[in-house]
């Protein structure tokens, strides 16, 4: 491994030296040569490194450049949390009220964010709970608007070269085409942060956006190599650990568990399956499939998940004409076409009679009376 990020020769990239300011270690130069693999591998800068790197024993991996900076870590969590600090934090640059102010802006502009956006925007006085994804909901698309007339136009307008220089980076359309451009964009902002915040503030973070966009020209759009995805799956990981009693078997079950689901379609049930705990008038309590157990008088063996993520939960199954399975659930029925052998979970409301049922695949009302009259199902 390499130093920290408060060693004076800290920077992944790059030979800037720092310096302390107020006990703080800063990195202020903007010119410096940068690292090698060569130099890297043979620890010239002896005092960068803190031990001999495990990833130096992988074949045509470079230590420099297939090291990407994150920019979650970097940009998101990094920078923009520090501008928020800065400006609304106490002791910061603006007074309680324009922070209320601009609170209730984000609260409006929030309400039009669409629903792929995995989390709304909270306001400033939760700034401090922000998540990564609230962060760059704020640098990418509410922040201009919510800032704007509220702080000074000159850090409005330095902001902004952040905010267009990302914009740019996390566009697979434009990260390479205007590279140099927002490669020109941070180089000012990096210029400028010293003066507006002040040299201290000037940290490892502010230093590293000199070197993003050489990562996103051997990498693609910052999203394409961020650690969103990893984050957002470990929380996942800690989810399946339900007591302090063998985690990692606990979480290698879970696992194991969800990789046989996402192997299951409903398709398959029809292939292979079997019906077990027979009931009155032709219904069964469970059904194996694929070696997955569905048991409607279970809590915990009941319940199936859709591909559009809603909850089910199965109460018993039927066979009808010799052929198809019914899985039937509160207010669910899964019904197969005859036309394309296509399965579908229908609302009980939908069915018409024991031959077909109403299905608007498109949601257009024609489409639905044309399904009503050609599609019929084997419960
Ligand atoms: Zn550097």
């Amino acid at each position: 491994g390499i130093v920290g990020h408060t060693g004076y020769n800290s920077c992944p990239k790059c030979h800037a030296y720092g310096r302390r300011v107020e006990n703080r270690t800063v990195l202020l130069e903007t010119d410096s040569p940068l690292r090698t693999d060569h130099e890297f591998r043979l620890k010239i800068d002896s005092t960068h490194h803190k031990n001999v790197s495990i990833f130096e024993q992988l074949p045509n991996f470079n230590m420099i450049n297939s090291v990407p900076l994150d920019y979650l870590h970097t940009i998101l969590l990094g920078v923009m949390r520090k501008m928020l600090d800065l400006w609304f934090d106490t002791k910061s640059l603006y007074p309680p009220s324009i922070k209320a102010k601009i609170s209730q802006k984000i609260s409006l502009l929030s309400t039009y964010e669409p629903k792929e956006f995995q989390r709304r925007l909270r306001g400033l006085e939760k700034m401090k709970l922000w998540k990564g994804n609230e962060l760059r909901t704020f640098l990418l698309f509410i922040g201009p608007s919510a800032l704007k007339d509220y702080i000074s136009n000159e850090h409005f307008q330095h902001f902004l070269l952040l905010h267009i220089a990302i914009t740019i980076l996390v566009d697979e359309s434009l990260c390479i085409k205007f590279n140099a451009i927002a490669k020109d964009l941070l180089y000012k902002f990096i210029e400028e942060f010293s003066f507006y915040y002040g040299e201290k503030n000037h940290s490892f973070n502010v230093h590293l956006l000199l070197h993003i966009c050489d990562d996103v020209i051997r990498n693609g759009s910052l999203d394409n190599f961020s650690a969103f995805k990893f984050e957002s799956y470990l929380g996942k990981i800690k989810s399946f650990v339900k007591s302090p009693h063998q985690p990692v078997e606990q979480i290698h079950n879970r696992i194991i568990e969800l990789l046989s689901i996402s192997q299951l379609s409903i398709n398959e049930c029809a292939l292979n399956y079997s019906l077990k705990n027979p009931l009155e008038n032709g219904f069964y309590g469970k059904i194996l499939i694929n070696d997955v157990l569905i048991d409607g008088s279970s809590t915990c063996d009941s319940f199936v998940q859709l591909n559009n993520g809603e909850l089910l939960k199965i109460l018993r199954f039927r066979l009808l004409e010799n052929e198809i399975i019914a899985i039937e659930m509160d207010d669910f029925l899964v019904v197969v076409f005859t036309i394309d052998d296509s399965c579908a979970v229908i609302r009980k409301e939908w069915l018409v009679d024991q031959n077909s049922c109403f299905f608007p695949s498109t949601f257009e009302y024609h489409q639905a009376m044309k399904a009503k009259s050609k599609s019929s199902y084997r419960t």
